[in-house]
Order: structure tokens, then sequence, then C-alpha cells
């Protein structure tokens, strides 16, 4: 693992299915940049009950989105709750914002001018052949969102969570009817952010696509490496290096 030079403030963006979790789990161990994921919130809620999970649940079982406000009260909750909000941290959002109008939120409300604004977007763009083997193959353990493939990453002990032996599952919302309607919201409602980044800020977006996770981490890892630069671990003469400060 090793830290960045500067602060990088991340949001995947892509279809459901597209890896977003997968990317999240990878760039936390490389770099220790911690993520939350708002669909990992809201599967916590459902598991526990809560009046926004049941919600969620009604909701997310038919591939919809949950209305803005509580999604952005719920976010909020958890970014505070973080202790995220000071523009010298490293952060990744996966999931959130979805809409415009909780983009909208995240820059303009109360929260801006402490959380810093986001200074990468990344856009997954993955053939729809690959997320739908993806999500034919997926199994999650809730409480701590970690993934599994039954092909490409599958558990040690069949049905059972790596770290804690717990049990995962297959995530309700991944039937392939259900998914078919994540699918079509995402490109209502999701996609169209994509363009509303790139009408803010010059360079902020940056597109990647592939087939396979590792595929697109490859070269989602070397571009954090040049926009925030790394601090590499000491050199056998004790000097520390810098690496990838672009600019
Ligand atoms: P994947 O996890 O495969 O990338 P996804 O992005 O569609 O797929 P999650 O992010 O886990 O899935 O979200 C699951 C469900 O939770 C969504 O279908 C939606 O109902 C709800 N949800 C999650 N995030 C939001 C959000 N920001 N706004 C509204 N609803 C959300
Ligand atoms: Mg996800």
């Amino acid at each position: 693992m090793s830290r960045l030079l500067r602060p990088a403030r991340v949001l995947l963006l892509g279809p459901p299915g597209s890896g977003k979790g997968t990317q999240t789990e990878r760039l936390l161990k490389r770099f220790d940049i911690p993520g939350i994921s708002s669909g990992d919130i809201l599967r916590r809620h459902i598991k526990e009950g809560t009046e926004i999970g049941m919600l969620a649940s009604s909701i997310s079982k038919q591939g919809r989105l949950v209305p803005d406000d509580i999604m952005t009260k719920v976010v909020a909750s958890e970014l505070g709750r973080r202790h995220w909000l000071s523009p010298a941290n490293s952060w990744l959002l996966d999931g959130f914002p979805r809409t415009r109008g909780q983009a909208e939120m995240l820059d303009s409300r109360e929260l801006a001018p402490a959380l810093a604004g986001l200074n990468f977007v990344v856009e997954l763009v993955v053939p729809e052949h690959a997320i739908l083997d993806r999500i034919a193959n997926r199994l999650v353990h809730v409480p701590s969102g970690r993934l599994y493939n039954l092909t490409y990453n599958p558990p040690k002990v069949a049905g059972r969570d790596d770290v804690t032996g717990e049990p995962l599952t297959r995530r309700a919302d991944d039937d392939p009817a259900v998914f078919r309607n994540r699918l079509d919201e995402y490109r209502a409602s999701t996609q169209p952010l994509v363009e509303y980044y790139r009408n803010k800020a010059a360079g902020v977006v940056w597109s990647v696509a592939g087939e396979t996770s590792d595929v697109i981490f490859a070269q989602l890892e070397r571009e954090v490496v040049r926009r925030f630069g790394e601090r590499v671990e000491e050199t056998a003469d004790g000097a520390e290096e810098a690496a990838g400060a672009a600019d």
C-alpha cells in the first residue's frame, strides 16, 4: 500500500455490474483511499430493517432509484460520521451522486465548502455481455460489501465470506428482469452526469474501458498515480522517492 501526494476525491460512474464496487475495494487496498457505496449503505439499512431500509427494499426490488431527498440525507450523515469533511482527505464515492439532483446537492449545499469538490470522475465503460455474465455469477457479503464472482473471484469456502465465514447472498435486484430496469435507469438518470461533470471542469472526467476488472484496474491505477502522485516506499539508502508528480 502507498499514499497519494495530493488528495483524490473520486466518483466512480458506470452501469450496474460495471465493477464500481470491485474498483473501490482495490483502490482502498492499493492507495488507502477510503470509499463509501450508497448501495452498500442501503443494503445494511435493509438488513437491519430500518425505516429507510424498508423503503429502499421495495424500490430497489424494482430496480428503481431511491428519492433524492432521502438518499442525500443518508449519504450526508455517512460523510459526517466518517469525518471526511476536510479538503485534505482523499475519498471515493461509489453510486452517489447518481442523479442530477444529487450532484447539485453535493456541489451546492452546506456540504460543498467543507467537503471540497470532486476532482476525478471515472466513467467505467464495460460491454453489456460482460455485465450480464458478471451479474449471473455475483455473490455479496452484506455487512462488509465484499464482492465475489463465482468465475473470477470465488470465495475460499463455497457460500462463505473469506474474512468472517458468514454466509454470502445473491442480491435480489440481480434478477435478470430487475437488472434490465437498473440498466435503463442508469442510462436515463446517471449517464447524463458524465456530461454534467465534463461541463463543470475540464479534465475532471476520465473514461476507461475494458471487459474485466483487472484490465480496468491496471489503467485506473496508472491514472491515479499520474494525477495525484504517489509516495513510494523508502529506498535502501533511506531516501523517499516521489513518483508520478504530474504537474
Ligand atoms: P452495481 O453495484 O452492480 O454497480 P448498482 O450501481 O446499480 O450496481 P448499487 O449501487 O448497489 O447498484 O445500488 C443498488 C440499489 O440501491 C439501486 O438500484 C437503487 O435502488 C439504490 N441506490 C443506490 N444508490 C442510490 C442513489 N445514489 N440514488 C438512488 N438510489 C440508489
Ligand atoms: Mg455497487
